[in-house]
């Protein structure tokens, strides 16, 4: 790829280098031999070791000239665009992250610097067989379609679905040719024209204003709004069309990576091939074939998980953020940065659309339509006979349940007529493990663990304790551990495992399964037992939140929500708005075929605002309730705020410096902008660190980020202190 003219660095030329190493600035090397131009990948020296960069503009020349050490190569790798550039200037900007580890973020493939690896590929070769076999035909069929193009054996077979053996017999009569080729190859060519689904006259209205989006070719955001089962996947599929037709790149964010595999047979049935898959489970060749093809165009679409918003596309024309209220797009450690909003900045730079997906938007969305800077489509209607399901409340108060028992008999009958019509219930409980909570009888001593501020979790199922905080798990104990009382340990509270316990004893002849991240060693495990359960291999499922995100169970048409409660406790100020999304989104698995669905929720408080909001199915009025309430109190989106926080070994050390910066907040000050704390955080102590909060509250258009830089610029970080500055915080813990 050549550079602009006019864009390039003769050889010994200052140019600026921005590396992966934590350093507070772009470094001054002298250009190459053959030169370079801005945004090229090169290696460079550094200290002792040679270390990966970008050209990022023009040298400072402040340094002393004979000092500077030059450029040791340019890599084979497509330069940064000076979009992705600016992309990562305003990435950094925002979130306040080092300039450095916003680069370790778009770079995280493996040898990159390497020399192509090769691999063994397959094409059409000159001859034809000895004799045509049905098996065989597909084989050439499948190499004819595509052209040019190159498969390895496994994608040969499985494309044409034949067995390796068909391939060799192929090969050995020159009928198919095979020959060594570079292993980061281009991924198969997408076919916008194939598939399309006939869509609905709502439908193909919102497909038409996507479509008109991307022809204009230019930023725009559109919130897809549209219960559960409308078909919001088929139309933004239609915005993936478009941008194919294009010649421009799509990505598309999907919050769970147990749903990525469902989504890429999706997409191979409407663009006639699978996509690039870019997440945690794929494997480090596919990274960086990925990363690569990304760059240079050997790649349409990309489906993954929200760091792939760091891929170096070459020219992305479309990213569509799936379920755009799960709170897995905030990412919560190392760079703290949402996914979401991060899409919106990335697109406007790009000149991109955006698709904000979701049957139960996040209330910035919302928001942000009301105000007109994102426009807005809605889907009203279920495709097909379904209905959304009937819901309504199990007042708790007059409800009679023995204690350690959490299925009402009113739920009960409600599960006990599903199951003789041979339909299937989910009981859904936001709990992990078996009892939250485990505590001693004889001494009353509650076990927690080591380390953090936090009770440790039975887990029956493993035989083990486990702090959900750090992770650390220890050997179920018989005895107390304060007092030495054998037996007298007892769980108190419900997890699922306790829950599917409880089941078991109601209903001994069904077939019953637990959906828990935790009770499965591999994603490709928990996508077997999805499938399975989607395939009517259960009765009951009894689920964590997993459950609520995506899956479609077509035999699914009661919805028990065990605790509706639970998450409106605590001071989250987006307490109201995660339980409402959460339990519409549970609620909204029950009748996707077309048996109707039913949803009960078991309450203690059937009157409070949020459970009446969603029984009544009056979303507007929730989000305009909830809304009057956040510009009331000035907090997000109609305020801003910014999460410090402090952590330390010692707790007086980590009061010490919160105190110290409270008092010190004449930059914030300046702003108009106001600083709470120091307190202790929720979790006052996780992994032994003791952790304290500063919380900065602003107004919507104050500068916030440039005070904040101010602010903590001031601090020196002594010892084993730590400060993470969270921008547009989610959780509060
Ligand atoms: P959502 O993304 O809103 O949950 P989906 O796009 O997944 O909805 O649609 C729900 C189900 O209905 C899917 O199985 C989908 O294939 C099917 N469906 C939606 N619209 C159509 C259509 N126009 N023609 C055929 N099937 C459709
Ligand atoms: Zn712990």
């Amino acid at each position: 790829m050549t550079p602009a003219a006019g864009d390039f660095f003769d050889e010994g030329a200052l140019v600026g280098v921005l590396t992966t190493q934590p350093l507070d600035r772009v470094l001054d090397y002298a250009a190459p031999e053959g030169g370079c131009w801005p945004g090229a990948f090169v290696e460079v020296p550094l200290g002792p070791r040679k270390v990966l960069g970008v050209v990022w503009g023009a040298g400072r020349g402040d340094h002393d000239r004979a000092k500077v050490r030059s450029v040791i190569r340019v890599l084979d790798l497509a330069p940064m665009t000076p979009a992705m550039r600016d992309f990562l200037d305003r990435a950094a900007a925002y979130t306040l992250t080092p300039m450095p580890a916003m680069l370790r973020l778009a770079t995280r493939a493996p040898g990159l610097g390497d020399a192509p690896a090769m691999r063994r590929v397959y094409r059409l070769g000159q001859s034809a067989p000895d004799r045509m076999t049905a098996a065989r035909e597909r084989v050439l069929g499948v190499l004819r379609d595509h052209g040019g193009l190159s498969f390895t054996q496994a994608e040969l077979a499985e494309t044409a679905g034949v067995s390796a053996s068909v391939i060799k017999g192929l090969v050995k009569q020159g009928a198919v040719r095979d020959e060594d080729a570079p292993r980061d190859t281009p991924y198969p060519r997408l076919d916008p024209d194939h598939g399309g689904k006939t869509l609905t006259a709502a439908q193909a209205q919102a497909a038409e204003a996507l479509r008109a989006g991307i022809r204009a070719g230019r930023y725009g955001t559109t919130l897809l709004k549209g219960v559960t089962g409308s078909g919001k996947t088929e139309v933004y599929l239609e915005a993936v069309a478009a941008t194919l037709r294009a010649g421009r790149q799509a990505l598309v964010l999907l919050p769970e990576i147990a749903l990525t595999e469902q989504f890429l047979t999706r997409i191979e049935a409407r663009f006639g091939m699978k996509p690039a898959e870019w997440h945690s489970g794929v494997t480090l060749t596919e990274r960086r074939r990925c990363w690569k093809m990304v760059g240079q165009g050997g790649c349409q679409v990309v489906v993954g998980a929200r760091s792939a918003l760091f891929l170096p596309f070459r020219d992305l024309g479309l990213i569509v953020v799936d379920e755009e209220h799960d709170t897995s797009y905030k990412q919560e450690d190392g760079v703290l940065y949402n996914a979401r909003d991060m899409a919106v900045l990335r697109a406007s730079l790009s000149g991109g659309q955006v698709v904000l997906a979701s049957a139960t938007p996040s209330l910035e969305s919302w928001a942000n339509a009301q105000a007109g800077k994102y426009a807005r489509l809605d889907l009203a209607d279920r495709f097909g006979a379904a209905v959304m399901p009937e819901m309504s409340a199990i007042d708790m108060r007059l409800e009679e349940l023995p204690g350690g028992k959490w299925i009402s008999p009113s739920l009960k009958r409600a599960v006990d007529t599903r199951i003789a019509r041979g339909e299937q219930a989910l009981l859904f409980l936001n709990r992990r493990g078996y009892a939250p909570v485990t505590i001693c009888r004889a001494c009353g001593h509650q076990i927690g663990c080591d380390d953090c501020d936090a009770s440790m979790v039975e887990h029956r199922f493993l035989k083990r304790l486990m702090c959900h905080q750090c992770g650390e798990t220890r050997p179920m104990p018989t005895a107390c551990p304060s007092c030495g009382a054998e037996d007298r340990l007892a769980p108190v509270g419900p997890g699922v495992e306790r829950l599917e316990e409880e089941a078991r004893a109601l209903w001994p002849a069904a077939r019953i399964a637990v959906l828990s991240s935790d009770l499965f060693g591999s994603a490709r495990a928990l996508k077997e037992a999805i499938e399975g359960i989607a395939a009517g291999d259960a009765d009951i499922i009894i689920g964590t939140q997993l459950v609520a995100k995506g899956h479609n169970f077509p035999e699914l048409t009661l919805v028990g929500v065990i605790d509706a409660d639970l998450g409106l406790q605590g001071s989250d100020l987006r307490a109201a708005e995660r339980t409402f999304q959460l339990l519409r989104q549970v609620a909204g698995r029950a009748g996707r075929a077309s048996t109707p669905g039913a949803a009960l929720l078991q309450t203690f408080q059937p009157e409070h605002p949020v459970i009446r909001a969603i029984l009544g199915g009056d979303e507007e009025a929730f989000w305009a309730a909830e809304a009057a309430e956040r510009q009331a109190a000035g907090v997000p989106p109609y305020g801003r705020m910014a999460g410090i926080i402090l952590s330390a070994p010692e707790a007086q050390a980590v009061f010490d410096l919160g105190t110290e910066m409270a008092r010190n907040d004449a930059p914030l000050r300046r702003i108009g902008a106001q600083v709470f704390g120091p307190a202790p955080a929720p979790i006052a102590r996780i992994r032994g660190r003791h952790r304290v909060r500063l919380l900065v509250k602003a107004d919507k258009a104050a500068p916030l980020q440039q005070a904040l830089a101010e602010w903590t610029g001031q601090v020196t970080l002594k010892g084993d202190l730590r400060m993470a500055v969270d921008v547009d915080p989610q959780s509060f813990y």
